[in-house]
């Protein structure tokens, strides 16, 4: 590879690969750290949910207290103000009263259970009574659960003025169905399962059908000891939600790696192709300077000797003028090529289509070169198809040129064995032109490259053959302007086969 590739290379490797390969590395390490923290906002929000579900239990409850508070129970009726207040209420079993002395208990309203309620008195320690005491001096009226008691949740709270205690018998499951149920239906959603676990660990209540195995966060519900609301996504665990991120946070370094691999190597070749073509154009400009000057030098050469009078025989003077007149035709034919190059690559090349039989523009090539190849030693075969007539509309000096690259590199490319084979023929809607040589042969590396401009294979034998490298570009863009196309069939060694293929004017006919 040439230095100044290599030195873009690094420059690329630095600018691009160092960079990606950093962020790439970097990014698998914060995987791990963010797939924590998606797992903690997560398990953050379910628990925020779960939060709600227990603080409207406590609002429930709150609300029944509230009530409870409005009646006078120094009034005869305040039985029948309870039932009013209570009567279509299915979660509460048991309003009772008692003084603080532990004295009397009373029922307010509902079913008068005796056994839970001299359990419910025992189980109130003093601990739990003095503390409701100060929550009340400081303005704060509790309600404080005090545990379950033959399947029902028994909770208490202190009248805000007066030594009184209350207590609220709970069915607690009855509880959960009637009162926390559709509010747990509304907050979960159509995304979430909400449930109330018991003590056991088995779920009592989901708003679908929900596996103690799939539930994500459960939590305490403080005002009902002993259950827990438990939740989990419908069709997801936060597990697969983390792995799902992290698979789509992976997809996209994958993403932006091959993105910024493809950018580099297409920019890499981009420039390759550039200063490979820098460099074909400086090798250009030695090879033509240096095709122009040798016939330069013979013409000069050739004609002082004529002028200052010192050739004697005219045998002489017609071999130096024949060299005159060959070296002058090669230089009109090379400075001929650059123009016809140049209006190519101007775009200006205009074509003048009109209908030719190939068979006759090869035959009147061939017998203008039928000298020039047999002087230069070559052996040559002309072998024209007759069965179909070979009729093209085209540009027929455009032809001829075309024809004549390829001619003329069969001569340039053949060594020691000198023979060529020009035939034509008809294939597929096609008429063709083709040229056989026995010369050095192409790689198929080379085949790729040879219709490139200044392009010339790098081997010693090319690089003894003058050239500009301009030819075959040339005869590429007259066969796309022809809708034609060129075919190599060639080996490194076993010369090469050159066919020329135009689309036929006359393929309706066959
Ligand atoms: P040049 O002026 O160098 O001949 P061309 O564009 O005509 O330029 O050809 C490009 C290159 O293709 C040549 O330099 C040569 O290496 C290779 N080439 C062309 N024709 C032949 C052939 N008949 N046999 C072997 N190599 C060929």
């Amino acid at each position: 590879m040439k230095s100044s590739l290599k030195k873009i290379l690094i420059y690329l490797i630095l600018l691009v690969f160092i960079p990606l390969s950093v962020y790439t590395f970097i990014q698998f390490q914060s995987l791990n750290e963010s797939e924590k923290v998606i797992k903690g906002i997560f398990e953050n929000q379910l628990e925020s949910v779960l939060n709600s579900a227990g603080q409207y239990s406590t609002d429930i409850l709150t609300t029944w207290q509230s009530r409870i508070l409005t009646v006078d129970l120094t009034n005869e009726n305040k039985t029948d103000a309870f039932t009013q207040l209570f009567s279509g209420n299915r979660s509460l079993r048991t309003i009772a009263v008692m003084d603080t002395g532990y004295s009397r208990i009373k029922i307010l309203f509902g079913e008068a259970d005796s056994s839970i309620l001299n359990n419910a008195a025992g189980i109130l320690t003093k601990e739990k009574l003095t503390r409701l005491k100060t929550y009340r001096r400081g303005g704060y009226n509790k309600i404080e659960p005090l545990g379950i008691i033959q399947g029902k949740t028994i909770l208490t709270f202190l009248h805000p003025q007066k030594e009184y205690l209350f207590f609220m018998i709970l069915p607690v499951e009855d509880f959960i169905r009637n009162s926390l149920s559709p509010k747990l239906q509304e907050i979960a959603g159509d995304k979430l399962s909400i449930g109330i676990e018991n003590e056991e660990g088995s779920i009592i209540y989901s708003n679908v059908e929900l596996k103690a195995g799939d539930v994500e966060i459960r939590k305490e519900i403080w005002s009902l000891p002993g259950y827990s609301s438990v939740i989990a996504f419908n069709d997801a665990t936060i597990e697969s939600l983390v792995k799902a991120r992290s698979y789509i946070n992976l997809l996209l370094i994958g993403v932006i790696n091959v993105f910024m691999i493809l950018a580099a190597i297409f920019l890499f070749r981009n420039i390759k192709r550039e200063v490979e073509t820098a460099q074909l154009k400086a090798d250009f400009v030695s090879n033509v300077s240096h095709e122009l000057r040798t016939p330069l030098a013979l013409i000069s050469m050739f004609s002082e000797t004529l002028e200052l009078g010192r050739v004697r025989t005219e045998e002489k003077k017609q071999e130096y003028y024949g060299i005159i007149s060959r070296e002058a035709g090669r230089l009109s034919r090379i400075v001929n090529k650059i123009l016809s190059f140049s209006k190519m690559e101007a775009g200006k090349r205009i074509f003048q289509f009109a209908r030719f039989d190939i068979n006759e523009v090869i035959t009147e090539v061939m017998n203008t070169y039928s000298y020039h190849l047999t002087s230069n030693g070559f052996d040559y075969s002309v072998d024209l198809h007759t069965t179909h007539n070979l009729i093209m509309d085209g540009d027929k000096e455009a032809f001829t040129e075309a024809f004549i690259n390829i001619l003329d590199n069969a001569m340039k490319y053949c060594r020691s064995v000198k023979s060529i084979k020009v035939s034509t023929g008809f294939r597929d809607e096609y008429v063709f032109a083709e040229i056989a040589d026995s010369g050095i042969g192409l790689s198929d590396a080379d085949i790729q490259k040879i219709f490139d401009k200044f392009f010339r294979v790098e081997s010693a034998l090319v690089h003894n053959t003058k050239g500009t490298g301009l030819g075959l570009s040339l005869v590429k863009y007259i066969m796309d302007a022809h809708k034609g196309k060129v075919e190599v069939i060639s080996k490194p060694g076993t010369g090469s086969t050159f066919r020329l293929l135009f689309p036929s004017a006359e393929k309706k006919l066959f």
